[in-house]
């Protein structure tokens, strides 16, 4: 069954692609939001660092912000998962299990997905989101002057313990087997008393969700009250953009970005890219200000449009 078209479609609902929803329905741009509900950081308990919604639940947020975009018609909600994404001479073509969608603008807010298991360490995926977190900002003021860890790769981990020293002074960095190749580096966390451990982990102890300790396969036990994973092995949600061949290029912290203008543009007219499925990681209050930015920007688009026909 064909559906009607819509000016834009926002391809995920998390807080860059509900923010792009709610000011495009303040400006009544016939709007389709298509949503798998489930951002990245519903597993943590509390979001931290947005004004006025600090250490709410993720999906109480999430909750709050569907229920504000019933009041805007212009904006059409609907819980499916968009399957495939083509562009076409003038606009673009979703498909979802049940539908073929078409519009003239393309939202692509899909996020990235976290791979906890793929990191292999038993026990990391209970402690993720609870007790182990992957960003300072977002949980190291909770984390604060407690045992923490660091979990890493050799590179990773010795580096990034640096870093959780701000928040705490008691800082072990876990390598899981990989050998640091820079001794120096290890003198200098030691000279702050930063430990780091080469030892495979055998097992993370944990009870709902707070880490206790750190079991090595030579045996040593350590114990921890929380800490940090700062590489979660996310990929992508999806693979739209990478299909349709936007570029990326590498910014802050080494990151790839995908290449957009200043209006979260890609090289291909009316596909825009924002929040995490643009550049891997942007935090809450930032996925909502560049959802917020792409839909003024696209009205303005909208308005200049029509006042020339
Ligand atoms: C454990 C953890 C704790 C965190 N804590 C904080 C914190 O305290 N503060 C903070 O600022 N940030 C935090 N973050 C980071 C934050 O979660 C992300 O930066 C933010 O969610 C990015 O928003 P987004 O809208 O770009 O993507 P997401 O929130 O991931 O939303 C993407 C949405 O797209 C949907 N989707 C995916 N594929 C499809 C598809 N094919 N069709 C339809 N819908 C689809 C998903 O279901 C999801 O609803 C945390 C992350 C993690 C993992």
């Amino acid at each position: 069954m064909n559906e009607p078209s819509f000016e834009v479609i926002i391809i995920g609902g998390g807080p860059a692609g509900m923010s792009a929803a709610l000011v495009l329905g303040r400006s009544r741009i016939k709007t389709l939001v298509l949503n798998t509900e489930s951002p990245r950081n519903k597993i943590t308990t509390h979001s931290h660092g947005f004004l006025t919604q600090d250490g709410k639940h993720p999906m109480e947020i999430f909750e709050v912000g569907k229920k504000q975009l019933t009041k805007y018609p212009a904006v059409h909600y609907v819980s499916e998962k968009a399957m495939k994404l083509t562009a076409l001479p003038t606009g673009f073509e979703v498909h979802t299990a049940r539908a073929k969608y078409t519009t003239e603008r393309v939202e692509i807010a899909t996020g990235y997905t976290d791979n906890i298991a793929g990191i292999g360490i038993p026990g990391l995926t209970e402690v993720y989101g609870k007790s182990v977190y992957p960003c300072p900002f977002c949980d190291g003021f909770e984390m604060a002057d407690k045992k923490l860890a660091v979990f890493g790769s050799a590179e990773i981990a010795p580096m990034f313990s640096k870093k959780i020293w701000h928040w705490s002074k008691d800082v072990i960095a876990f390598t899981h087997g990989e050998k640091v190749s820079d001794p120096e580096l290890v003198a200098n966390l030691a000279d702050k008393g930063i430990q780091v451990i080469e030892e495979k982990i055998k097992h993370i102890i944990s009870e709902n969700g707070q880490l206790k300790a750190i079991e090595l396969e030579d045996g040593r036990l350590i114990n921890r009250e929380g800490g940090f994973l700062p590489d979660p092995k996310a990929t992508e949600s999806t693979d739209f953009a990478l299909k349709l061949g936007i570029k990326k290029e590498v910014g802050r912290f080494g990151r790839d970005f995908y290449v957009v203008d200043e209006n979260k543009e890609t090289e291909i007219k009316g596909l825009f890219i924002i929040g995490d499925a643009r550049n891997g990681w942007s935090g809450v209050a930032p996925s909502v200000a560049e959802g917020s930015e792409v839909a003024a920007a696209i009205t303005h688009q909208i308005i200049e449009a029509n006042w020339m026909k």
